[in-house]
């Protein structure tokens, strides 16, 4: 028997004469994200794409899981797929609906039919009620609610068969890479991992950003983070993580420029080396996972100043949102677990007692300007591990 997926899309719909770009992207991002699955093959047809394989070792459960976190997808069904004689309908229905009673315990259904194939005898009309009638005698525990049943049989009748109950959601959004690349400012926090996911979402491909202050952040605390790009790269269908050491910045900083003006200044540099590294790997905005008032860096007066260092554009899809929102997210996409656990970020380890919560630009640049920073910047990227996730 073949195993058959049907995967729909939403808002590709809406990209007129662009739309195949969009198909095809997601076409090769479902083939390499199920490529060691089994043998499959995928078809576009009608709108829709079909994922089929009559391989035995096809593992539909896995390849509905992974389908779940392609964006671009916005629902799967497992079909069963037969010829089309009405005889072969009714048999395999009766059998499929009978597996998902003992399975959910469905009492209502109706019956919705698609005749795509006109030479098929019956019409949708007839197909409904002609099936929904013998499904009602072979399964006699079934009535029929047709404003609200507890499933919905589909029967659509193309070059072959399809019937299917089950619309699993999936992630939405675009398929990764029609948005162009984007780097991220990617730390251990639960922050960060969420602000990537969502920028995402939207069809940018990520390139990560880890500073890393080796011995001050431990090897956990990097093995962390190397965790978290690759359940982000699950989502986005592969990463690059830069590791940059960051310790000769942290130890100029701390010893060269007043307490209070640590962390900003520190923010400044990580985005100025992000920004370098973004624009060697023609990446078009960086990422970071900041809201407002999170924190004394995260004020309005702080991201000005800290916005100050670059010229791409920075996103922070978590600008308006709170901590228990962005948790909640975290949960969805698998991350926070990790996100949790108790190692040491950068940011933590040289902190002042009383950060500056509004720090001014004249300051800022003052104080930073008796650190040798392209130095310390130029050697920091050059001895930056790039780690293909
Ligand atoms: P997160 O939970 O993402 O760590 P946070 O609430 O702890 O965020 P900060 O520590 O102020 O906030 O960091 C703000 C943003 O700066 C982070 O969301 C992340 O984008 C970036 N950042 C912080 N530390 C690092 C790091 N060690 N490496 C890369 N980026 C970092
Ligand atoms: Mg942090």
């Amino acid at each position: 028997m073949e195993s058959v997926i049907l995967v729909r899309y939403e808002e590709i719909f809406l990209k007129g004469l662009n739309k195949h770009i969009f198909e095809n992207k997601l076409i090769k991002n479902i083939k390499k994200r199920l490529a060691d699955i089994a043998i499959f093959d995928v078809r576009k047809s009608q709108s829709r794409i079909y994922i089929e394989s009559s391989d035995s070792d096809f593992d539909m459960q896995e390849a509905i899981i992974r389908l779940q976190t392609i964006f671009g997808i916005a629902s799967v069904s497992p079909v069963t797929k037969i010829d089309s004689s009405f005889d072969s309908i009714k048999e395999t229905s009766v059998r499929m609906i009978e597996d998902l009673i003992l399975r959910k315990g469905y009492k209502t259904f109706k019956v919705e039919a698609k005749r795509a194939d006109k030479s098929f005898p019956l019409n949708s009309p007839k197909i409904c009620a002609e099936l929904g009638a013998h499904i009602l005698k072979s399964v006699p525990q079934l009535k029929v609610d047709v404003h609200n049943p507890d499933f919905i049989f589909f029967v659509e009748i193309r070059e072959k068969t399809y019937l299917y109950s089950e619309i699993i959601p999936a992630a939405k959004g675009l398929p990764t890479g029609t948005g162009g690349l984007g780097t991220l400012l990617l730390s251990g926090g639960i922050d960060s991992p969420v602000a990537g996911w969502m920028i995402a979402k939207r069809g940018v491909q990520l390139e990560a950003v880890y500073f890393h202050s080796h011995p001050y952040t431990s090897d956990r605390a990097k093995d962390k983070v190397i965790k978290l790009a690759r359940i982000l790269s699950e989502w986005c269908i592969g990463i690059k993580l830069h590791v940059v050491p960051f310790t000769d910045i942290q130890l100029a900083i701390n010893e060269k420029c007043p307490a209070e003006y640590l962390t900003i200044i520190m923010r400044r540099l990580m985005m100025r080396i992000a920004e370098k590294i973004a624009l060697q790997n023609n990446s078009l905005g960086l990422i970071t996972g900041e809201a407002i008032g999170q924190v004394a860096s995260q004020t309005m007066e702080s991201m000005l100043v800290t916005n100050d260092a670059v010229d791409l554009p920075v996103y922070r899809p978590l600008v308006g949102m709170d901590k228990n929102e962005v948790i909640n997210l975290a949960r969805k996409i698998g991350t926070y677990d990790t996100s949790i656990l108790p190692y040491e970020d950068c940011c933590t380890i040289f902190v002042a007692k009383h950060p500056v919560t509004k720090p001014t630009l004249c300051k800022t640049i003052e104080y930073e300007s008796v650190l040798n920073q392209d130095e310390l910047i130029d050697e920091a990227i050059a001895n930056t591990e790039v780690i293909e996730l």
